[in-house]
């Protein structure tokens, strides 16, 4: 027993498993990091990092027999050839679709970090006021005082780069230089804030290191080159992973132990000590069982995992999963509204151009029900364009040679996209639960996921087609085209919440530092913890409130509080 024993237990190694390692290592405890997938190291295990489209066997597509036997996959734009090695198959992991939801996994070493889109804004205020003052889901425990100080100090060490644009409902962060916007998107830009007087759009803030300082030069990452082939794997360690920066600070202070390949099917709550001693586990490839223990645990197996694996530890105590007194473990699921998209024409500026493949695009903030509620549905969207000039590669009809050329490397006309992130609002009946008879390889129940669109989701996504149709026509934009993708729920890839935090236990799970009500040593601060899933990109907020949750396990740990 005594090897299995850790000061602390970190489930899962991905965005905010690799925060929870770090600062946990930082702090002097002895942790056990334990991922079900395979070790990836940065760079050694990127092997598509610098490929040409040549090198690969289908010229970067998926063959037709992937797509039919993985089809909830293929529906994710970031899934191509390049990039399959990073993304679970649903043929090795099936789960059941009560109703259709498209669950994108990433089960490696470095978790989703490695094939996220980098996209990172904060929560504003009002985001964090929503649910008190809408009256849906519960009221927050936390405000965003509590967790300002805790991006900046994310912020510092992952590199964000962005604007300081002084907008209260997205508020500036610890910026390093913003990428910047084409002459377009500037016109677009302009032309709306002149037509509404408060709508400015504003570049995205994103996890690239545009202008590395000394504390990313000490990660070992550098420079990003804008090439914008991250989910591969960068090999300037220009965005942020695990991979390239949290677990290998955290190995660096001699307190990390890391081990792939172990799946953890459940916590052990000991019903003598009256709390729970460790976990349980199954080595992904020999199918062994193993028990790890430790004296506080941080489960970060992303939100609809750690879900199962609260829902699987089951005990004398409690029967209905870990400290599910309230019954309300897997209730209250949410996620973003991406339905809507928009595209457009914009002539003019036939002599401008830009360089580079940014990785970011033009955000305006939520503008609906931000102080009060002003629309027939509940919260709202976040908008983003991008305008870029297409028609390449059009002069096919000419012969070989520099004319060929030539013509091949003129630019064609501009072109605009617009997109939505719409707020859903938790609901009780969006739920996950344990399959009675599905059991995945390991002998572990699967996932019954029930999670579907309601009412509120169809009449913000109406707004948002009617809203990015309105702002279009007066930035000047042509030949308008709106429309609705109807995917299903997940595809997102930003589910948030059944293991929510508030203030309440009969009415939450975590108190507001992340900590479960009913069992004091055990810690969720992936996306199950969310109250309410915001307009922005979630990863950032993951990551403020581990380091603060674990800051705060410390600070309990030492004061003989968490035993
Ligand atoms: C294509 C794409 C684009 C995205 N774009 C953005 C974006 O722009 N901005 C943003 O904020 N977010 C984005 N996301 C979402 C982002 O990736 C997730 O929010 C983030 O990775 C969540 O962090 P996490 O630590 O909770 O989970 P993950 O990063 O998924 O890590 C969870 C880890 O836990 C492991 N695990 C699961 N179950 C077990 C178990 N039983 N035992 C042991 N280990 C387990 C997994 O293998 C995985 O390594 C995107 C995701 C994708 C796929």
């Amino acid at each position: 027993m005594n090897s299995n024993q850790f000061d602390a237990i970190v489930v899962g190694s991905g965005i905010s498993g690799g925060w929870a390692a770090k600062e946990l290592c930082e702090k002097g405890l002895k942790t056990l990091v334990l991922e079900r997938g395979r070790q990836v190291e940065h760079l050694k295990d990127y092997p598509t990092m610098t490929s040409a489209p040549w090198d690969m066997p289908h010229r970067n597509q998926i063959p037709l027999e992937d797509k039919r036997e993985n089809p909830v996959v293929n529906r994710c734009y970031a899934y191509k050839e390049d990039t399959q090695h990073f993304f679970v198959k649903d043929s090795e992991h099936p789960y059941v679709q009560t109703k259709p939801f498209d669950w994108v996994r990433g089960y490696q070493v470095g978790g989703k970090s490695l094939i996220w889109a980098r996209q990172t804004q904060r929560w504003s205020k009002y985001d964090f006021e929503g649910p008190a003052r809408d009256g849906f889901a519960v009221d927050w425990p936390i405000r965003y005082e509590d967790i300002a100080p805790w991006y900046s100090y994310v912020e510092r060490f992952v590199g964000i780069s962005g604007n300081y644009d002084g907008l209260d409902t997205l508020p500036d962060g610890e910026f390093l230089p913003a990428w910047e916007m084409n002459c377009v998107e500037k016109e677009i830009q302009k032309r709306i804030l002149d037509a509404y007087g408060d709508r400015k759009f504003v570049i995205g803030r994103c996890a690239h290191l545009t202008q590395p300082k000394e504390v990313h030069l000490a990660q070992g990452r550098g420079q990003c080159m804008a090439r914008n082939q991250c989910y591969r794997g960068c090999p300037f360690g220009g965005y942020f992973s695990s991979n390239s920066s949290t677990l290998p600070t955290a190995a660096k202070t001699g307190n990390l132990t890391l081990r792939p390949d172990s799946v953890v099917h459940s916590l052990i709550w000991d019903e003598e000590k009256n709390k729970v001693t460790g976990v349980r586990v199954i080595d992904r490839v020999t199918q062994e069982a193993k028990e790890y223990f430790a004296n506080v645990i941080f489960l970060n197996a992303a939100c609809l995992n750690t879900n199962l694996i609260l829902m699987n530890s089951q005990s004398n105590r409690f029967p209905n999963g870990l400290g599910n007194d309230s019954g309300l473990l897997g209730k209250y699921i949410a996620f973003h509204n991406y339905r809507g998209t928009l595209s457009a024409g914009f002539e003019g500026f036939e002599d401008g151009y830009y360089y580079g493949r940014r990785p970011t695009a033009v955000m305006l903030p939520n503008f609906r029900n931000v102080k009060k509620q002003d629309t027939d549905f509940l919260r709202g969207y976040m908008t983003f364009y991008s305008a870029g000039r297409s028609g390449w590669g059009g002069a096919r009809d000419l012969p070989f040679g520099a004319e060929f050329k030539e013509a091949n490397s003129v630019p064609g006309p501009w072109s605009v996209f617009m997109m939505m992130q719409g707020e859903t609002i938790p609901k009780e009946s969006n739920q996950v639960r344990l399959s009675a008879d599905q059991k995945d390889a390991w002998g572990i129940p699967q996932l019954e996921i029930d999670v579907a669109y309601d009412e509120n989701d169809e009449k913000l996504l109406a707004d948002f087609l009617q809203q990015g149709e309105e702002m279009l026509t007066k930035a000047g934009c042509i030949n308008i085209r709106k429309s609705d993708s109807k995917q299903s729920p997940g595809l997102d890839i930003h589910e948030m919440g059944g293991v929510r935090m508030g203030r309440d236990p009969k009415t939450s799970l975590l108190n507001g530092f992340n900590q479960m009500h009913l069992a004091p040593n055990v810690f969720v601060t992936d996306g199950a913890a969310m109250t309410s899933t915001g307009t922005q990109n979630p990863s950032i907020t993951y990551m403020a409130l581990t380091a603060r949750a674990v800051d705060y396990a410390v600070k309990e740990l030492k004061k003989g509080n968490i035993k």
